[in-house]
């Protein structure tokens, strides 16, 4: 389509004059224009190109304008845009299916949500009804959502100002690099996060905790993959002592780690599965929770109080099916996998070599975070002018990064090309020349 740059600049006017912003102080705020994409490539009023890198919030796993998903929404919208969710609606019995296609497990009802923070939301509250207890173990490092619930689930900063619900206990999870366990292998640190989460379930009194819930990989975090065993030391756990495990897949699940679901390569069963960002990339809001068939069960006889005017919505549903048949009949999934392994995986591996400003690289799949340290020794932190710094020379290569404290996220689309994602990373490596001489 033609581009228009005084459209650019409605938009600009318009969104400063009255958008408020998300996570912001509003004062200062500068947005990136955007009026168009295909793929892994943004563009602006301007005609100027950026290869995507962050997929937005970690959403846009299938790439932006997928054909087959926006054809899927102009035909929803064509038969029925929205319907009541008590109704029963093909698209939403689709969705449903192609969801638990792709979750392994003795599993077989899905509750629909609008995105991710409300699938929390919801799976915690089956959670406590299922076991008739109330407290939640979370992670302190861990994003979960933005509703009452979730946030304080969440471990985060973005908790703190916002802790009105009760029941909430965090611990810390395992995280090799900046150990909070004195330890020194990837074992140390599995044995004695687990050690530290049971002892904190001990400590709380297990008959009083519903729900242990946690990221597959924490994502927002920092990408903190596992140690092997992690998960499935928890999943004991969790048996041991009747506690509902539920893992949080809304940023790992459909694609973004080279597995359907993250927490496959565990071999771990979960309870309860939510998920959103990547089942439709986000072309229409939705999310949801995978539910097991024991706490399923639960609201056999009696009801779930819980709902939504927007459960099942069509218009998210249509997308959830085409988004999940697309990256089915494309390979999409296998494509996040060996760009992981082939490009990004040993192209960061480089990057961390060569620079000394590079702490830690650490993913897989397109999931990747390069954490960024003013001392390789003690590890501290850039501060947080190297990452603006960073950001700027980035866009500047036609770069849209992902940036989180001393954090740069690479988590392009899953359907990035080899070239595209060899790009991405030479970009990064000039842009860390630039930040790594002035630190
Ligand atoms: N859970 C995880 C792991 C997330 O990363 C996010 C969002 O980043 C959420 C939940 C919340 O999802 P939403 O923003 O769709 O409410």
């Amino acid at each position: 389509a033609d581009l228009d740059p005084a459209l650019g600049e409605e938009t600009y006017r318009l969104d400063r004059a009255h958008v408020f912003h998300s996570w912001s102080a509003q004062a200062g705020l500068d947005p990136l224009v955007i009026a168009g994409g295909s793929g892994s490539t943004l563009w602006d009023y301007d005609g100027r190109r950026y290869l995507d890198l962050s997929s937005q919030l970690v959403n846009t796993n299938i790439g932006h304008q997928h054909p087959v998903v926006v054809a899927a929404i102009k035909e929803q919208a064509d038969t029925l845009t929205t319907i009541n969710p008590a109704t029963a609606n093909l698209a939403r019995g689709r969705a449903a299916e192609a969801v638990l296609r792709h979750v392994r497990g003795p599993f077989s009802k899905v509750f629909f949500t609008n995105g991710g923070a409300d699938a929390i939301e919801n799976a915690i509250r089956m959670a406590r009804l299922h076991t008739g207890r109330a407290k939640v173990i979370s992670r302190y490092r861990s994003y979960h959502g933005n509703t009452g619930v979730a946030i304080n689930a969440t471990g985060d900063w973005r908790r703190l100002h916002n802790e009105y619900a009760t029941g909430h206990v965090h611990v810390f999870g395992p995280y090799l690099y900046r150990s909070e366990f004195w330890a020194m292998s990837p074992e140390q640190e599995c044995e004695r996060a687990l050690h530290h989460l049971e002892r904190v379930v001990q400590s709380e009194g297990p008959s009083s905790v519903a729900a242990v819930l946690l990221e597959a990989i924490p994502g927002t975090v920092g990408v903190l993959v596992p140690p092997d065993g992690y998960l499935a030391g928890v999943r004991e756990l969790c048996d041991r002592y009747g506690i509902v495990m539920i893992v949080d897949e809304v940023m790992t699940g459909f694609g973004r780690t080279g597995h359907w679901m993250a927490h496959d390569r565990d071999g771990v069963v979960p309870d309860l599965v939510t998920f959103a960002k990547g089942s439709n990339s986000g072309y229409v809001p939705a999310g949801g929770v995978v539910i097991s068939d024991d706490i399923a069960a639960t609201f056999d006889e009696r009801v779930f109080p819980g709902g939504l005017t927007y459960s099942g919505h069509p218009l998210a549903m249509a997308s959830i099916v085409a988004t999940i048949g697309a990256m089915e009949d494309e390979g999409v999934v296998e494509n996040a996998a060996s760009i992981g392994a082939d490009v990004l995986g040993p192209g960061l591996a480089e990057l961390a070599d060569r620079h000394e400003v590079v702490g830690e690289v650490r993913g897989l799949g397109v999931f990747w975070a390069v954490e960024l340290v003013a001392d390789r020794g003690t590890r501290e932190p850039v501060d947080a002018s190297v990452m603006a710094r960073l950001r700027t020379e980035l866009l500047e290569r036609g770069v849209l990064p992902f940036v989180a404290e001393n954090r740069l996220h690479v988590v392009p689309p899953c359907v990035i090309t080899p070239d595209e994602a060899r790009r991405g990373v030479a970009a990064i490596d000039e842009a860390l020349a630039v930040v790594g001489a002035g630190a």
